[in-house]
């Protein structure tokens, strides 16, 4: 994909003059114009707009892009390390000049959390996207209590072939029904409180090739909502800079772009 923005953030810190206004006009054109995006799909679909929210991904991305983002007008940011999220966050708070934006944004984690890490989740963030396990929801449950909190959570499914991924195994449909040990299991939990699905399909050049995985996941909360109804089943979040029109027409409250966006992302440890 051809980079949206062409300064990366690494650029930012290195360079002497200020680059700033120029990071924050261009990530707001390409927020606006995803923002345009979802419109157009939902409204295809006979969708009402608002009820997709816009998640910006900064994972790996430096604290100068963060702030450009939130400038540029992110409501909703994704991140996929709680360390590196949770040192963003601090670093924003701490500033001088705190802009009322920066504390009117929502943090949500959207990657695969270590199980020592379900601390930093349960004080942190606002919306869990990546439970992927009974374990992990008894840890980050248990944390929750501690700082006397209920933590929305999404139950991530892993509705591809690959063994890679994380989330619980949710490819075949005929199986579907195994998963209601677990699911009934994190719904109990008094300190969690689940909102829905979430998942990262296999990754595709062409768009389309993921919808028959969006399609699965709305399945599956069509399925879950109907046997664990004591849950409201509200989110669907699926869709990346790759493919989240489609995500949309399938039926996204969620979508997650982050290179669209915010642009290339620096590697890890670069
Ligand atoms: C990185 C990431 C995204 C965003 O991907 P882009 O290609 O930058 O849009 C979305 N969801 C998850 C789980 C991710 O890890």
């Amino acid at each position: 994909m051809k980079p949206f923005v062409h300064i990366l953030g690494s650029e930012l810190v290195a360079s002497k003059i200020d680059l700033m206004p120029t990071l924050v006009a261009s990530i707001r054109e390409n927020y606006q114009k995803t923002l345009d995006a979802i419109a157009a799909s939902a409204r295809k679909a006979g969708r009402d707009p608002d009820s997709v929210r816009l998640v910006v991904v900064t994972k790996l991305q430096p604290i100068e892009v963060v702030e450009a983002a939130i400038e540029a007008g992110a409501k909703v940011l994704g991140e996929n390390y709680p360390e590196e999220a949770v040192q963003k966050i601090t670093e924003l708070k701490s500033q001088t000049s705190v802009k009322p934006s920066q504390f009117a944004v929502e943090w949500h984690i959207i990657g695969h959390v270590q199980s020592r890490k379900a601390r930093l989740v349960a004080e942190h963030f606002a919306l869990f996207q990546s439970l992927d396990s009974l374990k992990l929801a008894e840890r980050v449950d248990h944390f929750a209590a501690e700082f006397d909190r209920v933590l929305p959570i999404l139950l991530e499914f892993n509705v591809g072939d690959e063994e890679s991924k994380s989330g619980w195994f949710a490819s075949d449909e005929t199986h579907w029904t195994d998963l209601l040990n677990d699911v009934n299991a994190v719904a109990s939990l008094t300190h969690l409180q689940v909102r829905g699905l979430m998942t990262m399909p296999p990754l595709f050049t062409e768009p389309e090739a993921a919808r028959p995985y969006f399609q699965r996941l709305r399945r599956l909360r069509d399925f879950l909502a109907k046997r664990v109804p004591q849950i409201e089943w509200r989110e669907l979040s699926m869709g990346t800079s790759a493919d989240y029109t489609v995500a949309v027409e399938e039926g996204a409250t969620l979508v997650r772009v982050g290179q669209a966006i915010v642009g290339a992302r620096p590697r890890r440890g670069d």
